[in-house]
């Protein structure tokens, strides 16, 4: 059983998915679904970057909030096809998901990288998802906490906070795989991040910290109610109103 008092936060990652009529579609069904049985937990859709504004219009008046995929460490300039964090929150967002793997490997993010993406985000008033996690071989040779610890060192600015920041564990062999860790060894994990949250931060033991890879309806209530798991991080089954509001679901339960 989680026995961190924190509520929940489902956030789902679009990634680079969808079209116009999907965005509509997806965001009408969790709409109706947030009518039907609201306050169930912290939601929030990252859908593609072309889609924002499309999004925040149809999110309007809703409790769901909206979060971008990346951001760029500068608020304006001559960075041509990048987004700034003050950008974002003009077209409403409210969190910013920071060096994903994806990113990490498809675009060469460095950790100190993606701390000045999550320094900008801060500066704009954005919730800074920042995303650690091992890959299979780092886990094979046992490196797993090892690899967390640099990775967060590295990727969370020194003066974060509660209220911008949220952690989310991904372990990059189980991401979009069907595969998913122990709930023993994501306990492990999160309750390492944990400490060191509480060692480097006042309000460590605050910050919630996300699971995420391989979250689906079907694994969702076992993933959520281990210990400092404080929500997920979706990728595939966000794609599906059903499924997401199936894990919104197992959250808000334990
Ligand atoms: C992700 O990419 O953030 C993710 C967790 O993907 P999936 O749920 O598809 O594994």
């Amino acid at each position: 059983m989680n026995a961190s008092r924190l509520r929940p936060l489902i956030a789902g990652n679009w990634k680079m998915n969808g079209s116009r009529a999907q965005t509509e579609a997806l965001i009408a069904d969790l709409r109706g679904r947030a009518a039907s049985q609201p306050d169930l937990a912290d939601l929030l859709v990252c859908p593609p970057a072309a889609y924002l504004m499309q999004a925040a219009k149809l999110l309007d008046g809703s409790a769901i909030a909206l979060g971008a995929q990346d951001c760029h460490t500068r608020q304006s300039g001559a960075h041509t096809g990048d987004l700034s964090a003050a950008m974002l929150v003009d077209c409403g967002c409210r969190y910013a998901i920071l060096g994903h793997s994806e990113r990490r490997a498809d675009h060469g993010e460095t950790n100190e990288l993606v701390a000045a993406k999550a320094k900008a985000a801060h500066e704009a008033g954005l919730i800074a998802i920042v995303c650690v996690g091992e890959t299979e071989a780092e886990r094979d040779r046992g490196a797993t906490l090892d690899v967390i610890s640099a990775q967060l060192e590295g990727s969370v600015p020194a003066d974060a906070d509660a209220a911008g920041l949220v952690i989310a564990y991904e372990p990059v062999w189980a991401i979009g795989t069907g595969r998913t860790p122990t709930p023993e060894d994501v306990a492990a994990v999160h309750t390492h991040i944990r400490s060191l949250l509480k060692a480097w931060f006042k309000d460590g033991a605050e910050m919630r910290i996300l699971y995420g890879g391989s979250v689906k309806a079907s694994n969702a209530a076992t993933l959520m109610h281990v210990a400092e798991v404080n929500g997920a991080l979706v990728g595939g089954a966000s794609l599906k109103g059903e499924e997401f509001w199936a894990i919104a679901l197992a959250a808000a339960g334990g």
